[in-house]
Parts: structure tokens; sequence; C-alpha cells
């Protein structure tokens, strides 16, 4: 059979297990993962050091000359995959609650959007590569393969991450505050103008609110071999 490399899409709602799917993905397939929202997150760092983001505003005029200077690259480090902002490791800064609770108004700046889509979609262009995020298939890789839309409540997406946070030795945060940052984050994503969270057209959709993690790694394997084999592809 014919070795081929395909590109999968893993669109969904924050928290609902994409990135950790991906990776098992990207793993069993010896594809490479790219993490989207790394970058949003990445950029709304950028803007909270620099003073151009208060009370969920993005200076945007002051934004947009800077995007230039701003490079976003991942190195992968004992197998874990590190966001690195213009040089400096950041990959633990992003993940705070800081980061996350603005990272919804910048990612909806329309330039911000296009200047990460451009460099999404050069990531891309060889294939064999599994992307995460909200408008994967819809906006970056209309052409993937593979696209699946991951949906999970709120309320399990808001525990995982708290737990994910726990484990991290972050006890700074309370449920509460994560299930309205999840609730937020919603909202914003899917009501915004530019590209906003959907289904793209062709676009498997996995609600994955009564698996485990270890489920739904498997079952994204298990739908990558099914669709290689259907295509009468090696996986
Ligand atoms: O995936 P993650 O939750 O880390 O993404 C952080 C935020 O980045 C999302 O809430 C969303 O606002 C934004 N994002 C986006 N488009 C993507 C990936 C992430 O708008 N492709």
């Amino acid at each position: 059979m014919e070795k081929k490399l395909i590109n999968v899409a893993i669109d969904g709602t924050s928290s609902s297990g994409k990135s950790t799917m991906a990776k098992a993905l990207a793993k069993y397939a010896g594809y490479t993962y790219i993490d989207t929202g790394a970058m949003y997150r990445a950029v709304t760092l950028y803007c909270l050091q620099h003073g151009l983001i208060a009370d969920g505003k993005v200076d945007v005029d002051r934004l947009v000359p800077q995007l230039a200077n701003i490079s976003i690259t991942f190195k992968v480090e004992g197998g874990v995959q590190e966001t690195y902002l213009n040089g400096v490791n950041v990959e633990k800064e992003i993940r705070g609650l800081e980061v996350s609770n603005n990272v919804s108004p910048v990612a909806a700046v329309p330039q911000v959007r296009h200047a990460l889509v451009h460099l999404q979609q050069e990531m891309g262009k060889n294939k064999g590569v599994v992307m995460d995020g909200r408008d994967i298939g819809t906006t970056v890789l209309p052409d993937a393969e593979i696209k699946i839309y991951v949906t999970s409540s709120a309320e399990i997406r808001a525990l995982r991450r708290y737990r994910e946070m726990q484990a991290k030795g972050d006890t700074s945060v309370t449920l509460a505050d994560i299930v309205k940052n999840v609730q937020m984050r919603d909202h914003i994503d899917t009501t915004r103008k530019e590209s906003p969270l959907r289904k793209a057209e062709g676009a498997y959709e996995l609600d994955s609110t009564p698996m485990s993690a270890d489920e739904q790694n498997q079952w994204m394997i298990d739908y990558y071999k099914r669709w290689m084999a259907s295509h009468g592809y090696q996986a």
C-alpha cells in the first residue's frame, strides 16, 4: 500500500481535549503537532508585556505595526513541545489565567488572525501535520483530509483544566474562576466576526463529554487508521 502524508484539522471549544488527542495522533503517525492556541496566547502575552491590552480592550492601532516584531516558534524539548516568544521560552506563562482571560479579545483582532493564519498555512503546506485550534478546518487548512470538531460540556471542560492546573502546582485559581473563563471564551470565540468557531464542512463531530483522555486519544488514532485504510493508504 502507498504511504501518504495528510493533514489533520482538529477544532473545538477550549479544554475539550483537542490538544491531547492531536498530540497522541501526531506521535502515532510521526506527524508534526501544531498548537495554534499557543500562538494566539503568545501574542496575548506580548500585548500584556507591552501594555497593549487593558480591561479586555486591545490597543489595535499600537499593536498592528508591532506584529512584524513578534516571532513565535516551537521547539521540542525532551519530547515536549515548548513555545518561544522572540526567542524566550514562554510555555508556562502562556498557560496562566492572565493570558487565558485576555486571549479571546486578542484572537478576535482581524490583523492578528491574518498574520497567524498565514504562518499556520506555511507550516501545513507540505502535509504531515496535526493542527488544533478554532478555525483550522474552516479557514487555515480547509483542504485537510481529516477534520474533527470536538465538543464537551462546559463543566467537564472546566474540571479538566482545573485538575491540570492543580497537578502543575497552580493553586491560585478556583474551579468557579475557570468555569467563568471557559464560558467567556466560548462566547467570544463563537460570536466574533472574523472566522468564528464553528464546525467545518465535512468535519466529524465528536462529543468527548463521557470519554477519558485515553479513550479520546485511542478514538482519534482508530479514526485515522480507518480513514487511511478506507482510502487505500498505509497508516
Ligand atoms: O486552544 P487554546 O484554548 O489554547 O486557545 C486559546 C484561545 O486562542 C482560544 O480561546 C481562542 O480565543 C484563540 N484561538 C483562536 N483560533 C485558533 C486557536 C485559538 O481564535 N485557531
